[in-house]
């Protein structure tokens, strides 16, 4: 693609590394095929090859990017999907940071969305503020048919419960035995609020494995939540805690980063981009290059033995930031086949099922016909559980799959090696179980 920046435009920050993207692209425009906004739309402005074209208009000529270019660069989910169709290597995923982030004061947002975000922005990524935050939505949920419709979706969004581990606490996690491995383990913002039992599988699993878990209390977010929304200052604060704070474990001996949230390693897996030019560069470099995934980890390392075979028909839904911003799409498969399951494929499993993130609360009409498309897509297959590697799809997933339990991998990999019966697996309700599921489970829970 030619581009045509001014001279003083191309004097700003991460314009030339810009413009090096757009001039990858050569306008082929399969990308669009694979784009779920396109798909939904069948409109050229709501597809990868359209948003880089606005896009590079913006680079052109700031001052006349128009609100409706600022829509259709909001809509993109970041699922990255055209990145894995692309031909050409276009980097999209580092595009689209720069176009949200150098968009952003063009932008007149109405109240509520502005409020909406700041909201999101400082909520989600503390803890200690989401867990109350939450307790108050509920108490107003009944209020949310006189609401704004998005103010309602958050509403409609707010599970019912919240969790509180009882493992996964910060400190040094000893396994029983020999120690094989020294790991650091990522409880993740929103996770520790919202599934904090993930967080306590992934550390009996690991322990079972003779691997030594440390959850830093200096490193509560990532940071990708609030970089994915196009927040630059809380997001560079949070990144910069989790770079001291993994950097110096590493330091300390540790041998990787675990993470079981993919949607934050594609964040820290960018690091090194991120600071790149800053005095944490090699600090990031190295967190960057030390991270990895619960599924890749285990797989890399062996999974303990099976107690025993579960043969129940099982979906796997890639989420988009593990298919397509990590390409990772087999060791997750293989560990569950590992343990006597029959996996079936998700028709249309390339397309992201509208979480997102934030995306989910901040644009819901897309999130929703995504969410409505993928479950239609599950309930074809009739598995007996859904199984992910992204809370944000289990809680997008769950308020569409009303019959099937859904839970993360690593629930699962720790019921089948040995650890508790996972609770969304406890009452189920015979009927919408194989036979053949049913008998196992009743003689092994
Ligand atoms: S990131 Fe996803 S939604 Fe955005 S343009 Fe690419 S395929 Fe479409
Ligand atoms: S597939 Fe790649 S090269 Fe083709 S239009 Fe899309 S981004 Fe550009």
């Amino acid at each position: 693609m030619r581009t045509a920046i001014p001279e003083e435009q191309r004097q700003q920050p991460g314009v030339t590394d810009a413009e090096a993207i757009l001039r990858t692209c050569v306008h082929c425009g399969f990308c669009n095929a694979t784009c779920p906004t396109y798909l939904l739309t069948g409109n050229e402005l709501e597809g990868p090859r359209g948003r880089i074209y606005l896009m590079k208009s913006a680079l052109e000529s700031p001052h006349e990017t128009s609100a409706r270019t600022l829509e259709h660069i909001d809509n993109c989910l970041g699922c990255l999907s055209c990145e894995t169709t692309c031909p050409s290597g276009v980097n999209y995923g580092h595009l689209l940071e720069d176009g949200r982030t150098r968009l952003e004061p063009f932008r007149r947002r109405a109240v509520w969305d502005r409020l909406q975000r700041a909201l999101l922005a400082r909520l989600l990524p503390q803890a200690r503020l989401l867990r109350p935050a939450l307790k108050l939505a509920r108490l107003l949920r009944p209020l949310r048919h006189i609401l704004p419709a998005s103010a309602a979706r958050m509403l409609r969004s707010v599970p019912t419960t919240s969790t509180t581990a009882q493992r996964a606490t910060p400190g040094v996690h000893r396994p029983e035995g020999p120690i094989k491995a020294r790991v650091a383990l990522l409880v993740g913002c929103a996770q520790q609020v919202l599934g904090a039992d993930i967080n306590d599988a992934t550390v009996r699993l690991l322990h079972r494995m003779g691997v030594e878990v440390t959850i830093a209390a200096d490193v509560t977010c990532c940071g990708a939540l609030t970089h994915h929304m196009g927040e630059r200052v809380q997001s560079q604060e949070l990144m910069q805690q989790a770079v001291d704070g993994w950097d110096r474990l590493l330091n300390d001996g540790i041998e990787a980063i675990v993470l079981t949230t993919s949607g934050c390693q594609t964040a820290v897996a960018d690091y090194g981009h991120i600071f790149a030019g800053t005095d944490r560069e090699a600090a990031a470099r190295r967190v960057s290059a030390a991270t990895v995934d619960i599924s890749q980890f285990v797989m890399d390392h062996g999974l303990p033995a099976v107690q025993s075979m579960r043969q129940v028909r099982m979906a796997y839904h890639d989420a988009c930031s593990m298919q397509h911003g990590l390409q990772l799409t087999q060791p997750p498969r293989d560990l569950l086949q590992q343990t006597g399951v029959q996996l079936v494929e998700i028709p249309e499993g390339h397309i992201c099922c509208g979480s997102a993130g934030t995306y989910h609360l901040l644009r819901a009409d897309f999130a929703d016909q995504l969410q409505q498309r993928k479950v239609a897509h599950i309930e074809q297959i009739k598995p007996d559980v859904v199984v992910t590697g992204n809370i944000g799809c289990m809680e997008q997933l769950a308020g569409g799959l009303r019959e099937r339990p859904i839970l993360h991998t690593v629930q699962w990999l720790d019921w089948a090696t040995g650890g508790p019966c996972p609770e969304v697996l406890q009452h189920l309700d015979p009927t919408t179980m194989s036979a053949n599921a049913l008998s196992r489970m009743d003689s092994t829970s």
